[in-house]
Order: C-alpha cells, then structure tokens, then sequence
C-alpha cells in the first residue's frame, strides 16, 4: 500500500467489505477510492439501473458488483460497513436496519477524509458554501500552496484525495460540506471549519426542524481540538452558538462589528488579524456583488489568517476574484433592463440577499420544486423590495400564497416567465432570477434551469 494512505485515523475504516448505498457521482468515487484501498465493494441504488450507464460500466471494470431498484436486508450480509451517499436519508430503512446489526455507516466525506493525506479546511452553512470554497482554494492558490477545492463542489474529496495535487507536501484542501455529508461523519477532522450562516434549508429532510438541521451543521468541529479553528458568523446567532460547544479555537467574522480574531468589515475597509490587524482591501474593490459575498470573503480571509497565509497574497487574490454563474450572475441589458441569473439561490434567505443587492425596482421570477421553506416568514421583506412578482413550476401556488400581497402572476414555466418580465420591466428595472427552490420539477439541475434562462434573455435581445 502506498504511503499516502498512512493517515492514523485511517484505522477508523477497518473493514474490508463495503456497501456503498447510492450510485452517482459521490458514490462512484468512493467505489474507486475503495478499490484503490484494495478493498472489496459492491453498490446499491434504489433507482432504475438505465439512469447509470456510466457508472455501470466503471463498476464493470473495477469487478463491483452493483443493484438497481429497491434495496433488500440481503444486501448488508457480509458487510463491514456502509458508505452512505448524501443523497440517501439516516432514516432510510435498509440504513436503520445496518445501525441495528452494528454496521457502521459513515458518508464519502468520511472516507474520503480518512484516505486524505491534506489537511483540510472545511466550508458548510446554508448558503454561500460554494462561492467561499472557491475563495479559500483561490486563496491558498495565490500564497503558492497546493490546494483543490472539492467535496460537494462537484469534484467529491474521494476523487480529489487521489490526485497528484493532494499528495504534494503541504498540500491543503478546500472541501465544501453539506449537513446531509455530517450526519454520518464518524473521525473528520477538519483544521478550520467555517460555518458561514444557518437559516431555513432543507426542511424537508429534516422533519421540518431547523434545530436538527443545525445539530448536522455542528457536527463539522465534533472532533477539532485546540490547535484548530472553527470559524463562525459573528452576525448570526445559531453559528454563534456553535462557539459555546466546541475545542477549537474560536474565531469570527463580522460585516458588522470588529472582530478578535478573524475578519470584518470596518467603514468601508475589510480587516483581518488576530491581535495584529491589517487592512486588506476596500469594501469597492471585492469582484462580487451583494453585502453577503463581502461576508464570504471575510470569512475565507479569517481562515487565510488563520493558515497564516501572506496578506499581499490574499489581497492580490480577492482583487482576482471572478464571479461565478448562477449566483446573481450579469446576464444582459435588454432595452435598459439589467437581467440577473441567481437560479442557485434555492431558498428563500439566498433570495433576500439577491433583493438586497439591489436599489433598482425589481421583477423577481421564483418557484420550482419546494423543500420546506417558510415563505410567510420572508413575505413583508420580499413584497417590499418586489415590484412584480412572476411565479411558476410546481411551487407556484403556494409562494403565491405567501407573497402574493406583490402584484404576481403565476405562469406555467421559463418560456412564459421571461417575456412576461419583459412586458412587465420599465428602463432601470432589474429583472431577477432568484427561484427559492429546487429544480428538478422541470430540470435536471439549477445550472439547466439557469442556461435556460440566460438562453431565453438572449434572444429577447435579439428580438429588440
Ligand atoms: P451554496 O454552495 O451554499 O449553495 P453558493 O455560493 O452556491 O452557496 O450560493 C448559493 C446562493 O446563495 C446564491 O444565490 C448566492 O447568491 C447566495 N449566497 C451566497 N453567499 C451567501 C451568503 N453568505 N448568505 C446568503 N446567501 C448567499
């Protein structure tokens, strides 16, 4: 075995035989990392075998058997331990049922960070884990460190941990951690955690609790010890809290007041330190629009610090910084109205913040598929920022329902919903993406749902 996979708490993995529970893209790179490990793997996914002809055949390759349809208690015979996809709830029978005969379940995150010979730094919260991850991994990139950014960014750490980058000495990755990957964390042990911001998400999964949601979240510094940091939102008080629970050092950042140790906005200066403070660059200089990208830049800034990463790198990089697609992206100016794709913004605080990036009166298209979100708690802030309201897909209905004290139309899809705000826009208006749900009732994903967007604002360019 090579020596990369020497790592002490590598021992937390101790079986040899593996059920990896869910067969796309995080569930594929276990299987690999698995076999890499020389360990034995097989595969179950509860949906039909047709949607994974790739994955098959990799599976193929590697000889790990894989089943498709519903998963039976026969498939934990001989099993040491499960590898839980994020996709798969804890309440999952067949997982309740591995809990009961002692299998221990861990997620990919789990693995991969067993297997990681990097250290790690840690992003997670409700929004604004992406975007920060990019910026750390940017970061430590600019101070000439070895870095990926990877975890639920698209690339899982189990893939990441295979790579050249990540074996380099000093190497430190970026690695992005939803609550559904902590749930089953079992060793992880990230050396800075960051918790950028906890509000409504995901209800659905967890029985409509956001207390449950944010003791998933915490999990991210149960194993950090002293000489780590965890990270936090001084202006949110459920990250806040976090701070009273853990050993790591506490650190913060604020968009509103000084800080100890991290980072905060100070007039219209962004400063960062611990002790010695310095100033990093002016509130006009950040590349990203909207107070809550300043508050991810202060928090990556704050880990910077804390890696002791050199403050001309870290300016030199913020000021570097691209914006990314599909988070109050610039789409075009169409007959002097500015359009704006935010099609990630999947719940309703992401949108607040897309509203308060703005002074312009605005459209705002929204809907898709709900996930829990408490409209009615958004509906006075929302219906004052909104100058019409344009609603559409599955979650039609009921966000009409909440906001509808905004002149609304409901509409069937994109197709109508765009040349709706057209007609509806005078000059100087923005026209806002911003759906507060999922996609998958009409998409494959919010990049498809934001593509169709972009796509359809261009040709009413090309109409005018
Ligand atoms: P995540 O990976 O947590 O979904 P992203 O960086 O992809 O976060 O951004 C998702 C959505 O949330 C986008 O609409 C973006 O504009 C918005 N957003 C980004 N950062 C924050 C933040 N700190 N607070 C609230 N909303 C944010």
């Amino acid at each position: 075995m090579q020596n990369y996979f020497s790592r002490d708490d590598y021992r937390a993995l101790r079986g040899s035989r593996y059920l990896v529970f869910g067969a796309a893209r995080s569930g594929v790179a276990a299987v690999e990392l698995l076999r890499a490990l020389g360990r034995e793997a097989r595969v179950r996914d509860e949906a039909p075998a047709e949607q994974f002809a790739e994955a098959r055949r990799r599976f193929d390759e590697l000889s790990v058997p894989a089943w498709f349809g519903p998963a039976s208690p026969a498939d934990l015979d001989g099993v040491d331990a499960i590898i839980l996809s994020p996709g798969v709830p804890a309440a999952h029978a067949l997982i309740q049922q591995a809990r009961r005969r002692s299998i221990p379940v861990y997620s990919e995150l789990e693995l991969g960070f067993a297997c990681s010979p990097a250290a790690i730094v840690a992003i997670t919260g409700s929004n604004g884990k992406t975007t920060t991850t990019t910026l750390v991994a940017h970061f430590l990139r600019a101070a000439g460190a070895p870095t990926l950014e990877a975890g639920n960014i698209g690339h899982p750490l189990c893939a990441a941990v295979l790579t050249e980058e990540a074996r380099k000495p000093g190497a430190v990755l970026s690695i992005e951690v939803s609550s559904f990957q902590l749930e089953a964390i079992d060793q992880f042990r990230p050396v800075a955690a960051i918790v950028l911001n906890i509000t409504p998400d995901h209800l659905d999964r967890y029985g409509g609790s956001i207390d449950a949601y944010a003791a998933a979240k915490a999990r991210i510094t149960l194993n950090q010890t002293e000489s780590d940091a965890l990270i936090v939102n001084q202006d949110d008080a459920r990250c806040l809290a976090l701070l009273q629970e853990t050993r790591a050092q506490p650190w913060t950042f604020s968009t509103f007041r000084p800080v100890e140790r991290g980072a905060y906005l100070s007039e219209d200066m962004l400063m960062v330190g611990a002790g010695r403070e310095h100033a990093l660059c002016s509130i006009n200089e950040v590349p990203l629009p909207g107070m809550h990208n300043v508050s991810n830049v202060l928090a990556a800034a704050a880990a910077a610090c804390f890696l002791k990463l050199p403050i001309k790198a870290v300016r030199q990089a913020v000021l570097s910084v691209q914006p990314a697609r599909h988070r109050l992206q610039f789409v075009a100016e169409v007959d002097g109205v500015a359009y704006y794709n935010d099609s990630k913004a999947t719940n309703v605080d992401a949108v607040l913040k897309a509203l308060q990036s703005f002074s312009e009166p605005i459209i705002l298209l929204a809907g898709g598929r709900d996930k829990g979100s408490p409209f009615e708690r958004y509906a006075g802030e929302v219906c004052r920022r909104v100058k019409k309201l344009i609603v559409f897909g599955e979650a039609a209905p009921l966000i009409r329902r909440a906001w509808g004290r905004a002149p609304t139309v409901e509409v069937p899809g994109m197709a109508e919903a765009v040349p709706e705000a057209a007609r509806s826009a005078a000059p100087g208006d923005v026209v806002l993406l911003s759906p507060a749900c999922a996609s998958f009732d009409q998409y494959r994903n919010y990049e498809e749902r934001g593509d169709d967007f972009i796509a359809r604002v261009n040709a009413l360019r090309k109409e005018s």
